[in-house]
C-alpha cells in the first residue's frame, strides 16, 4: 500500500465523507452500558430493555432468541442474533440497541450491516479492523502482478471481479474522481467495450471498496509507524465558503535504510472554530488514530502565523503533561 494511495484517499472528499462517521450518542451509550452479546442480558429482563430503547422488538411478543447457527463467517453476527419463533425469522436482534433489524426473506447481511455502521461507530470500526487484517493477510500471499493480470485477460476473455474492482478503487482515488462516475453511462460504456463481462459496479458498492480501501491502508500504516519517531506538520485553514479544515502530515527516517518517508493521515473538514486549542485538538485526534502517542512525535511544524504559533506552544504542552519531550518548530 503505498502513501500515495492513502494520501489520496484522505484528499477526495467524497470518500471523507464515507469515513468520517461522526462520533454518535447512541453508540457511546451502548458500548458505555456495557451492552454485551450475552444471550442472558437479551433474553431476561423486558423492562430494562424498554428503558433502553425506543424501537419495539418481537421479545414482547414472546420472542426468544438464539445464536445464529448457520451464522456465515461474517462479522456482523458478533452483534446480532435470531429467534427460534418461525415467524420471526424476517428479523435478527441487534443485542446492542436492543432491537429488531428486518433482513428480510432472504437474510441478507446488508441490512444488518447497515445498522451497525448507522449505530454503533465502535462495533464498525472493530468489524472494519478485523476484515483489514484478514484482507491484508491474503494480500500478503497473493502479491498483485501487473503482467499475470493482463495475461489472464488475454486468456480468459473475462475480467477477475477482484482484479477489476482494485484497479477501478486505485484510479478513483489516484485521479480524485468523484463517487458518481462509476454510474455514469459515458464510464459503462467504456468499459463495456472492454469487456463485455466486467462487472457493472453501483454507487454503494463503491462506496463499500473506497471504505475497505481506507481501512486496510490506515491498518497498514499502523504497522508501519509502531515504535517510529514522527514528525508531525499540521495546518489549518478556512476555504472561501468559510468552512475550517486541518490536515496533519508524518514524516520519519526508517531506522535501517535511512529513508525518509512522509504519509498523509489526513485532510478533514473541522467544525471548531480555528483556535490554537481546536488546531491541535484536531491533529491530536489525527494522531490517535493511527495509533501515535506524544512519546513518539519528537517535533510538530507549523508555519508563523499567529494561531498556528499558539498551536505550537500548546503541543509542548500537551506532550510534557503526556510524558513526551515534543519539540515545536514555526
Ligand atoms: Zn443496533
Amino acid at each position: 500500500m503505498s502513501s500515495l494511495t492513502q494520501q489520496k484517499i484522505n484528499q477526495n472528499p467524497d470518500s471523507a465523507v464515507i469515513i468520517d462517521n461522526s462520533n454518535n450518542d447512541a453508540a457511546r451509550l451502548n458500548a458505555e452500558s456495557g451492552a454485551s452479546s450475552s444471550p442472558l442480558a437479551v433474553t431476561v429482563d423486558v423492562d430494562t430493555l424498554f428503558a433502553m430503547t425506543s424501537s419495539k422488538s418481537f421479545i414482547e411478543m414472546g420472542g426468544t432468541l438464539k445464536r445464529n447457527a448457520h451464522a456465515t463467517k461474517n462479522e456482523v453476527w458478533t452483534y446480532f442474533q435470531v429467534y427460534n419463533e418461525k415467524k420471526f425469522h424476517t428479523h435478527a436482534f441487534c443485542v446492542l440497541c436492543k432491537s429488531d433489524v428486518s433482513y428480510g426473506k432472504t437474510h441478507s447481511t446488508s441490512n444488518l450491516e447497515k445498522n451497525i455502521q448507522r449505530k454503533h461507530k465502535t462495533e464498525y470500526d472493530i468489524i472494519m479492523a478485523e476484515r483489514a487484517n484478514k484482507r491484508l493477510k491474503i494480500h500478503a500471499e497473493i502479491s498483485f502482478d501487473a503482467t499475470s493480470y493482463k495475461q489472464k485477460l488475454l486468456s480468459n476473455n473475462t475480467v477477475r471481479s477482484d482484479d477489476y474492482q482494485e484497479c477501478l478503487v486505485k484510479w478513483m482515488v489516484n485521479s480524485y474522481q468523484p463517487l458518481s462516475v462509476v454510474q455514469s453511462d459515458a464510464f459503462r460504456n467504456m468499459v463495456k467495450a472492454l469487456n463485455n463481462k466486467a462487472p457493472v459496479i453501483g454507487e454503494d458498492k463503491i462506496r463499500t471498496l473506497l471504505s475497505n480501501k481506507y481501512y486496510d491502508t490506515m491498518h497498514a500504516i499502523i504497522k508501519i509507524l509502531k515504535g517510529k519517531n514522527v514528525v508531525l506538520t499540521t495546518d489549518a485553514w478556512t476555504s472561501i465558503s468559510k468552512e475550517g479544515y486541518a490536515t496533519a502530515t508524518i514524516h520519519f527516517i526508517e531506522p535501517q535504510t535511512w529513508k525518509l518517508h512522509n504519509l498523509s493521515l489526513g485532510i478533514f473538514k473541522k467544525d471548531g472554530n480555528s483556535t490554537a486549542v481546536d488546531v491541535v485538538h484536531y491533529a491530536e485526534s489525527h494522531i490517535q488514530n493511527f495509533n501515535l502517542t506524544y512519546s513518539q512525535l519528537t517535533c510538530v511544524i507549523t508555519d508563523t502565523e499567529s494561531t498556528m504559533v499558539a498551536a505550537g506552544c500548546l503541543f509542548k504542552e500537551e506532550s510534557n503533561e503526556a510524558g513526551g519531550c515534543t519539540e515545536w518548530h514555526g
